[in-house]
């Protein structure tokens, strides 16, 4: 009980501040025009071109709000159409960030490689890790909770080195919006630093929550077996 109000409450509460700043930034700095009149997706392109990736990396459409991502797989930019078609500061903002991780991918960065490597493991952990977590201790098996355990370690493990990638992806677009022209002057690059920096922070939140859970489920179990 205690637990729940010292630790789940300010990491509900962190969370749900973090989706707030992320929506409220994007949404006040989306009525801001960047100067240049580039849209997201040309703004891409540039960076793309810049980084000899232009003729590598395909730049599509994707429906939905801030779904915007890169596909390492298939080497697609996809943006959503508010991000596409507008020539906002967080239009080229959140482009330039998803064109960092297409570089990463060029260069092979140490991190991607690694997250993208724990990617199948934490996807079965954050389905079957929980239901593995939860029939041992309702089966009292401690050994299968333990198993549960370890495969949702593996979310934690992603979480944690998704943070140098985004950290680094964005690095990447606050140096290419100004060097590139993209966007133009101080107030303009400190507009993208901050939607930036809000996106980086739901990452910190998800990243922290995760291991909350961890931590609790251990307790879950452990506190069982004595
Ligand atoms: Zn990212």
């Amino acid at each position: 009980m205690m637990y729940l109000i010292l630790v789940f409450l300010p990491t509900l509460l962190f969370s749900l501040y973090a989706q707030f700043k992320v929506k409220s930034v994007y949404g006040k700095y989306s009525k801001e025009p960047a100067s240049s009149g580039m849209t997201g997706a040309q703004a891409a392109m540039t960076m793309l071109r810049a980084n000899g990736l232009d003729r590598k990396v395909a730049i599509e459409r994707v429906d939905g709000f801030l779904t915007d991502h890169y596909d390492p797989r298939k080497k697609v930019l996809r943006l959503s159409s508010e991000v596409y078609d507008n020539s906002s500061l967080a239009a080229v903002g959140v482009a330039c960030h998803e064109v960092g991780h297409a570089i990463q991918d060029a260069k092979s960065y140490a991190p991607l490689v690694l997250r993208n490597a724990v990617v199948p493991t934490a996807t079965i952990g954050s389905s079957l890790g929980y239901i593995l977590i939860i029939a041992g201790l309702f089966l009292h098996m401690t050994g299968l909770s333990l198993v549960g355990l370890i495969l949702f370690a593996a979310v934690v493990v992603f979480q944690i080195i998704n943070l140098p990638v985004e950290f680094n992806a964005s690095a990447r677009a606050r140096e290419m919006v100004s060097n590139l022209g993209i966007v133009n002057g101080a107030a303009e690059a400190s507009a993208v630093r901050s939607v930036l920096s809000a996106a980086a922070m739901t990452y910190v939140a998800a990243a922290v929550a995760a291991l909350v859970n961890l931590l609790y489920y251990a307790m879950m179990i452990f506190g069982r077996r004595e």
